[in-house]
């Protein structure tokens, strides 16, 4: 190795998340889902497609159901979503996700 080379050690986009720190608001979800207009406009299956993190899952019944604790705050759930069909804000104050790796 030349002088002045430094060794960085690649990394996939999965190890990069693991290195997130979550701190979870176990009193408040900052997602909530109004279903009949999910289920009324397909907002539902859209969210589950696109959300990164796995958050959006659809329960046996047909019910969304939304594991706020891993979200990752990119918004991305809210642009698919028809007007009203999802109700979304970040965390409150010191809770959600910190990125350790940008
Ligand atoms: Fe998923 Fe991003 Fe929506 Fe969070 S903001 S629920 S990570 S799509």
């Amino acid at each position: 190795m030349g002088r002045g080379a430094s060794t960085v050690k690649a990394t996939t986009v999965p190890e990069r998340l693991a290195a997130n720190r979550f701190e979870i608001d176990e009193d408040e979800s900052h997602i909530v889902i109004d279903q009949a207009l999910c289920r009324s406009t397909g907002t539902g299956r859209a969210i589950i497609a696109v959300c990164p993190a796995g958050v959006y899952s659809e329960l046996d019944d047909g019910t969304i159901a939304a594991d706020y604790a891993a979200c990752l705050e990119c918004g991305t759930c809210l642009a698919v979503a028809a007007p009203g069909a999802l109700s979304w804000h970040y965390p409150r104050g010191g809770f959600g996700v910190s990125y350790r790796e940008g």
